[in-house]
């Protein structure tokens, strides 16, 4: 592999040292520490483990969390409530309710139900409208300002790039699509209907494969010396790989290592715009 690596796991080093010391800052000025409050309705094992390294990350920072587990036969107006009351409290800084929730609850009205102020999973329409409108003072979703933060710690020229995303989603494709325009780079958004993607991938000096497709995305659709983000994460004989196929990293300029690419980048962000909502809130 001759690509240099984008190194996920540095750059959250990175992110963590730089909250915890905005955090031992603000505690020696007297001011509270900001507090994550995580919401896991059923008991799904991997949601239960992502909230676990989620609560880590924050303690490693300094930053308090309380955890609520609701069994699976919580119903939509009971997790309101809950949302409702949190959003409320003045010592909580972030709510974060995990996906996926089971299928009764209405996971619209529940975060439409969060003060979009201590969303930090970034998934409100507020913050969402935000993001589309290219305006500052919102919370930016973990996942594609986390791809963001990779590529600009990089120092990857994204002004003038050509960047292509093959994924539209609401919670990675569009959101990574907006923040890649605001940053002034031409922005093609490619999915299952794109006729000819190859044709497209070509073109990327920034591509974000999140298709979760593996192997999509194969060496002859890359652009010799192109940025490669790799988002997705799918299983193949029992390991974690993404859309990307062999031999990716000898025509790339940069790739992200799969896992440990954007997945802790996410992590990271989270944290990052908890401390963020609280300072947001109470300067
Ligand atoms: P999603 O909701 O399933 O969206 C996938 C997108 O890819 C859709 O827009 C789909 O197009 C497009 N797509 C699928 N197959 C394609 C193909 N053959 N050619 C072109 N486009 C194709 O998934 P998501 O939530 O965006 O997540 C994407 C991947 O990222 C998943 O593997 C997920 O696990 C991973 N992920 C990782 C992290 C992390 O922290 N590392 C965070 C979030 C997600 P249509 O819209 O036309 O269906």
């Amino acid at each position: 592999m001759t690509a240099r690596a984008l190194d996920g796991r540095a750059v959250a080093r990175e992110i963590y040292e730089q909250v915890a010391a905005g955090v031992a800052t603000r505690v020696a000025q007297g001011k509270p520490r900001p507090k994550l409050v995580t919401v896991v309705v059923g008991d799904d094992p991997a949601s239960a483990q992502y909230v676990r390294m989620k609560q880590k990350n924050a303690k490693q920072v300094g930053i308090d969390s309380e955890d609520h587990r609701l069994p699976p036969e919580t119903i939509t107006e009971q997790l309101l409530e809950l949302v409702q009351r949190l959003s409320r409290d003045e010592a909580v800084s972030g709510i974060l309710v995990q996906q996926p929730a089971p299928p009764h609850i209405d996971m619209t009205r529940v975060i439409e139900a969060l003060d979009p102020v201590k969303d930090v999973d970034g998934f409100h329409p507020v913050n969402a409208g935000l993001v589309a409108l290219g305006l500052p003072g919102g919370v930016k979703p973990c996942t594609p300002a986390g791809i963001l933060e990779l590529l600009e710690r990089a120092g990857i020229p994204i002004e003038g790039a050509n960047a292509v995303v093959v994924g539209r989603s609401n919670l990675v494709g569009k959101p990574t699509a907006l923040l890649l325009l605001k940053r002034n780079a031409t922005v093609t958004i490619c999915h299952t209907r794109t006729r000819d993607l190859a044709s497209h991938t070509r073109t990327a000096d920034i591509l974000v494969a999140a298709a979760g497709r593996a192997n999509l995305i194969t060496q002859d659709m890359v652009k010799p010396g192109a940025s490669v983000v790799d988002v997705s994460t799918v299983w193949a004989d029992g390991k974690q790989v993404g859309d990307l196929g062999p031999g990716v990293g000898e025509v790339a300029g940069w790739l992200t290592p799969n896992p440990g690419g954007v997945g802790p980048m996410t992590r990271a962000m989270l944290i990052k715009n908890t401390y963020e909502a609280e300072v947001r809130r109470r300067p």
